[in-house]
């Protein structure tokens, strides 16, 4: 990424003009140099109190920018503040659109020296809203999206704000992926420095067990590059620690090879059917091979009648997968069978409408050891189609279970999925009956989970236990780097110094 262009302190001409109108200043370098804005901002601190940042720090803020220093009204400030999620509808004070890693920098220091709340968004699919804050100061990475695939040593260089679509893409060009999530507008960004779980999963690990460095901005304004070789333990921590140690304004995955032609999608049986095929699953999806992700929900078809579905993908020869699957397809009959050979891309943007941004959405999820039959159980008795409301599941085990517990900061690695149970609905009318429904439904899931993925929840989980044997760790690296917690909103390892 981009390091420096202009010194931060640097005071350019545009503040003498906007000096001589009283009450009012334009913006420098900003998309607001053309209008007229107030002489002050309402902001907020990190402990909450209300402040107010001056005209000339703006200006002066704005002018140190490569990309541009939003306000509420600017053109292009709506379309910035806005997250996935319809449900978090806030104004951060300022709006940072970084263009390099200079402007992060710069982003950082101004929040740190006024201890503003700092928002950091990449890809803005926090379910809780995380990257988004009132009178914060955010720092929107969406411009910092490039993705550089060296094909020959097999590396990627993704810019902090990339989406998993820019990944994918650029990479399987080459015939190469790593692991991605399933909803292709998620960023790469929160995705990875939370673990990173995705339809090679089994196969390639988790996306951080791809990750081999990254350019880290941490709280003090320094850029570190982190890695096996360079500062060992931040290269650790941000390993699914999420964005608790600073702004990652480049990622370097490690790329595998993939075949051309995969083999995926959905399988649907009717819900009669539904416990012999989920016990025939659990009696055997340990035997999968590391190719096959098989992903069973339940969920209610557009006709209204409730379905068992899989979301299957196979990373490797397609002949090979219809040879896999035989038995479980053999135990009922699907009511539709959509999987067959195709392409990964397709797969990975399959469901990107259902979870379109804009949408409102709820979700809660745990990780599962197996699903034993008392979870089938739960699932089917409590399942009501109709209130809007499915249980999806990610399949993991294999080689992310190969990773020892505290190996990286992510030390959930034995379980054999996620399961979540989510709702999307676009009337804001809805909300208290989806989150009712979710609540209700997971209630009866919870007793059978072991810990909690935080990246796919709408609420905050407690941090301390969930992270367990490498939560320690995790804090004496946060007190050594980020001592005043700058880097707060996210699943967030409190200093104790
Ligand atoms: C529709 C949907 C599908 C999903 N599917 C999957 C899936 O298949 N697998 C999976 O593992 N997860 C999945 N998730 C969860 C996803 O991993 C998290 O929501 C993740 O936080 C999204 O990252 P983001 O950059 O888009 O979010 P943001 O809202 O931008 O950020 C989330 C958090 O990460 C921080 N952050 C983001 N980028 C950076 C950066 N470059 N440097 C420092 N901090 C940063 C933010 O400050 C915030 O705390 C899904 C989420 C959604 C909404």
């Amino acid at each position: 990424m981009r390091l420096s262009r202009r010194a931060f302190c640097q005071s350019g001409s545009a503040a003498f003009v906007a000096a001589s109108l009283p009450g009012t200043v334009a913006l420098g370098q900003s998309v607001a140099s053309s209008r007229v804005v107030p002489s002050e901002v309402r902001a907020v601190k990190l402990n909450g109190a209300a402040t107010s940042i001056e005209a000339a720090a703006l200006r002066e803020l704005a002018g140190s920018l490569d990309g541009q220093l939003l306000l509420d009204g600017d053109f292009g400030y709506d379309g910035a503040r806005r997250i996935w999620n319809g449900m978090h509808d806030r104004h951060p004070a300022l709006i940072v659109r970084a263009r390099s890693t200079a402007d992060v920098v710069n982003a950082v220091t101004f929040a740190r020296e006024r201890e503003l709340l700092l928002a950091v968004k990449g890809g803005g699919h926090s379910w809780p809203g995380h990257s988004t804050a009132d009178g914060a100061l955010m720092i929107d990475l969406s411009a910092i999206n490039e993705v550089t695939v060296d094909p020959n040593r097999r590396r990627a260089r993704v810019g902090g704000g990339a989406l998993l679509y820019d990944l994918d893409f650029a990479s399987l060009r080459h015939g190469l992926a790593t692991t991605a999530g399933i909803v292709s507008h998620t960023g790469v960004g929160g995705l990875t420095l939370g673990g990173g779980y995705g339809r090679l999963g089994r196969k390639l690990g988790l996306t951080i067990d791809s990750l081999v460095a990254a350019e880290l901005v941490c709280a003090d304004g320094r850029v570190r590059k982190v890695s096996a070789e360079e500062n060992r333990d931040l290269f650790w921590a941000i390993r699914g620690g999420g964005g608790n140690f600073g702004v990652v304004t480049e990622f370097e995955l490690v790329l595998h090879e993939v075949p051309p032609d995969m083999y995926g999608g959905i399988i649907q049986w009717p819900l009669s059917a539904a416990r012999d095929v989920l016990h025939h699953y659990a009696k055997h999806s340990s035997k999968y091979s590391d190719e096959m992700f098989v992903a069973p929900g339940l969920t209610t078809a557009q006709d209204g009648s409730p379905r068992l579905a899989m979301d299957i993908c196979y990373c490797g020869d397609p002949r090979n997968a219809e040879r896999e699957l035989a038995p479980l397809r053999a135990v009922a009959r699907p009511v539709m069978d959509g999987a067959g050979p195709t392409s990964y891309l397709t797969m990975q943007t399959r469901m990107d409408g259902v979870a379109r941004p804009g949408i409102r959405s709820y979700i809660k999820s745990g990780m599962v050891k197996s699903f034993t039959p008392a979870l089938i159980d739960a699932m089917l008795d409590n399942f009501e189609p109709g209130r809007g409301v499915a249980i999806n599941s990610m399949a993991t085990g294999a080689r992310i279970a190969q990773v020892a517990e505290t190996a990286t900061a992510w030390p959930h690695r034995n379980a054999s999925a996620l399961v979540a149970v989510v709702s999307f609905w676009p009337d804001p009318a809805a909300d208290t009956a989806r989150i009712g429904a979710v609540r209700s439904l997971w209630s009866k899931l919870e007793p059978h989970v072991g810990g909690y993925y935080a990246n796919i929840q709408a609420e905050a989980i407690e941090v301390a236990s969930n992270y367990g044997p490498v939560y320690e760790r995790l804090v004496s690296i946060k007190n050594a780097y980020d001592p005043m917690n700058l880097f707060r909103l996210n699943s967030n390892i409190r200093p104790t110094v």
